[in-house]
């Protein structure tokens, strides 16, 4: 509506006819609130009086100020700017409550005290005749000098009017005490509401908010800065939201939105929903509800996971079931899963050629599997019917359908328990015991034939004892007849060293020229004779010696001696043959050797036996006997020489009876070869050892090793 700004009289344009004024009258009858009565005033002025705005003004004791309640002409934001304290008694709209009835304002000053910018204006009082206060004041402008008696009748009306519809004692905005009962309750019930209520008009100012949407929107003055800005914040988020519902995006009155607490600086998401309502009073304006979704988001956000987590587990479930079947399936003996009832549920495929029976199989092979199924069931349902029992181990008789075999298996079931401790499924495995009743047929025809066997031995035995026995005999005779050899040997030994001794006795005389002087060719065959009876003698004594040691008649006699001693008796015995030879005798006895116990005689003659050899066989050079101890009580003593050597493969041989190397009836040197074997025998008694280290054409060594200390 265009703002008529000239100064033309109210009166002049007044079309306040009889049937206007009726019907002013009829509409404030219909009307039920006092600020409906004062805007149908407004309106009908404007309409009627010639005015271009008016506006009717009331005390608000609540807010303390004189407020703009109804008005026409003036824009809406005006109007509910309009607010004088009514505290402020020096205002002259505010004395107007009190004084006179009507008053004009012209002047340039009293203008600006209204709301119609400069232009002058009057003010009539509503109601408030006599004692009464007044319900308000009536702003018509442009002004009358004196308000034209059709503004003061509708003034009047408008009285009436709200004495009658409001009861209104003092001020407009007083309400009757059931509105005030209503309003209060309406105002606990939002907010009593848990969330956030909101009224807030078209431009987007919060006109009414409950507790919970005053702690999000609005900080007092002296909350902290963190708090207000948060404020600032949600205010900025919401009517955001609002314009976006007011543009009409998304879907209709409802979206989400995202606020921050201002106590705790936390996240709260919401959910808008908001709706235009109309109010005669307040006008157009928004409701909206915030209802709190963030512990919703939450929980949507964790169902989603726990789904999630469902789809895992149930994968994890379906592969460990796969991974059974699996290994199920790979295990050669049958595995038959039963359920709480018996039935089976689940089989592995040598279980399956057991109890299915292949499509078009025979009668017979059906008939077989019936009977393994009413063997295995009757098997299971012992271990069902005990409440107590876990496990359960027993022989099933079953029959291979495909081939008729009979099949005794071994079947042991188990229970599977639930966390509970509910029964969930029952496990048998069935153990083909083919082939473990083979091995046991197997095992007892070889324990036949081992006990056989030992009975054999038995006897072997029986007769390998008494052959044994036998040859114990056997031998005993030959020992016997060994020992009467060795008798005899000595015996004709004894007897032929007699007459052995004579002729040499016989020949030394005649050679001593006891029977007369001897010619040239005489000595020399008595001396052949001579020469030959001695090696005779040398023979028979060795013999002798032989067979005395063989019959065990050479006793041994342990005395204590030292070896210098020995070996210097040795030399001096041979003396005349080391002589003869020419060679040097040369002697390295180390001082480590100690004094020896053991049969002294016995390695005298060893060692003369050695020192002759070593004499013998030594063309040129020279012999040494050397002397150590290789270990405490032991010694070590070798004779050396650098004779002709014996050659590797008679190195074993020499040591045998009658054994040369030389065997030859030329040969160059004399012996019997019984020395070294009678050495041996010699040293064997003395718990020693005789060996031989030669090279051929370079010398021997012969050493022997004995204990220092002999023990009989
Ligand atoms: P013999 O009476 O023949 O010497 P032995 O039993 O004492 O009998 O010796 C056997 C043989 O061993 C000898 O004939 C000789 O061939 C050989 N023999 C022994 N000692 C030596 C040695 N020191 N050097 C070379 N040959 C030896």
């Amino acid at each position: 509506m265009a703002m008529a700004r000239d100064s033309v009289g109210v009166a002049a344009r007044s079309t306040m006819s009889a049937e206007a004024r009726l019907a002013l009258l009829e509409e404030l009858l219909r009307c039920a609130a006092p600020a409906e009565a004062a805007q149908s005033v407004a309106d009908w002025l404007l309409a009627h009086s010639g005015a271009d705005r008016t506006l009717f003004a009331a005390p608000d004791p609540v807010r303390g100020a004189l407020t703009g309640i109804a008005g026409a002409g003036i824009p809406a934001r005006q109007l509910k700017k309009f607010a004088l304290p009514l505290d402020d008694s020096g205002h002259p709209l505010i004395r107007a409550l009190t004084n006179g009835s009507a008053i004009s304002f012209h002047s340039s000053r009293e203008t600006r005290l209204g709301v119609f910018g400069d232009t002058p204006f009057t003010s009539i009082k509503v109601g408030g005749g006599g004692d009464e206060p007044a319900y308000g004041l009536l702003l018509v402008s442009p002004a009358t000098e004196m308000p034209e008696p059709g503004v003061r009748w509708v003034a009047e009306a408008l009285g009436r009017c709200l004495q009658n519809v409001g009861g209104v004692a003092v001020g407009f905005g007083e309400e009757d005490p059931r509105v005030r009962r209503e309003h209060a309750l309406l105002f606990s019930i939002i907010n009593a509401a848990t969330d956030p209520i909101l009224f807030t008009n078209m431009e987007g100012q919060l006109i009414i908010a409950n507790s919970r949407a005053e702690m999000l929107f609005t900080a007092p003055d002296d909350v902290s800065e963190g708090r207000r800005r948060a404020v600032q914040l949600n205010n900025m988020f919401f009517s955001a939201a609002l314009s976006r519902t007011a543009l009409g995006e998304g879907e209709a009155g409802r979206r989400e939105l995202l606020l921050v607490d201002p106590t705790e600086g936390s996240d709260l998401l919401f959910e808008l929903l908001s709706t235009v309502v109309s109010d005669p009073r307040e006008g157009t304006g928004v409701v909206s509800i915030l209802r709190n979704i963030t512990d919703l988001r939450l929980a949507t956000r964790q169902i989603d996971e726990n789904y999630v987590k469902l789809r895992a587990a149930e994968a994890e479930v379906r592969a460990e079931r796969d991974r059974l079947n699996l290994l199920i399936d790979s295990v050669a003996d049958p595995i038959i899963v039963t359920d709480q009832e018996g039935e089976i549920s689940l089989m592995n495929n040598p279980a399956e050629r057991l109890f299915t029976v292949v499509v078009g199989s025979g009668e017979d092979a059906q008939r077989i599997v019936r009977a393994n199924d009413a063997h295995f069931t009757s098997f299971v349902s012992g271990l069902l019917s005990t409440g107590w029992e876990t496990t359960r181990r027993g022989e099933i008789a079953l029959v291979d359908p495909n081939t008729g075999r009979l099949v005794p298996v071994e079947a042991l079931a188990a229970k599977m328990l639930s966390d509970i401790g509910e029964l969930t499924a029952i496990v048998t495995i069935l153990h083909d015991r083919t082939e473990a009743i083979e091995r046991n047929q197997l095992y007892e025809q070889l324990k036949l034939a081992s006990e056989e066997l030992e009975g054999k031995v038995r006897e072997a035995t029986g007769e390998l004892a008494n052959q044994n026995e036998l040859l114990r005999r056997q031998a005993l005779e030959l020992e016997q007849a060994s020992a009467a050899k060795s008798q005899f040997l000595a015996n004709v030994s004894h007897e032929l060293r007699t007459p052995l001794n004579a002729i040499l006795g016989y020949a030394a005389m005649t050679l001593q020229g006891v029977s007369g002087e001897l010619s040239a060719p005489q000595r020399r065959n008595l001396s052949r004779i001579d020469a030959n009876a001695r090696h005779l003698l040398t023979l028979i004594n060795e013999i002798l010696d032989i067979t005395r040691i063989e019959a065990g008649r050479m006793p041994i006699q342990i005395v204590a001696f030292n070896l210098p001693e020995l070996v210097h008796e040795v030399t001096t015995e041979l003396e005349p043959i080391i002589a003869k030879s020419g060679l040097q005798v040369i002697s390295k006895l180390s001082s480590d050797v100690p004094t020896l116990k053991t049969d002294r005689q016995k390695v005298k003659q060893i060692l003369v036996n050695l020192l002759s050899n070593a004499l013998k066989f030594t063309p040129n050079g020279s012999i040494t006997i050397k002397a150590h101890a290789p270990a405490k009580l032991s010694v070590a003593i070798s004779v050396i020489d650098t004779g002709i050597g014996i050659p590797k493969g008679d190195q074993v041989k020499i040591f045998e009876d009658f054994r040369q190397v030389d065997q030859t009836p030329r040969r160059a040197y004399g012996g019997t070869g019984l020395g070294l074997s009678i050495c041996r025998r010699l040293t064997t008694m003395l718990r020693g050892t005789l060996k031989v280290e030669s090279k051929l054409g370079h010398g021997s060594v012969f050493t022997l090793t004995l204990p220092a200390n002999l023990r009989k």
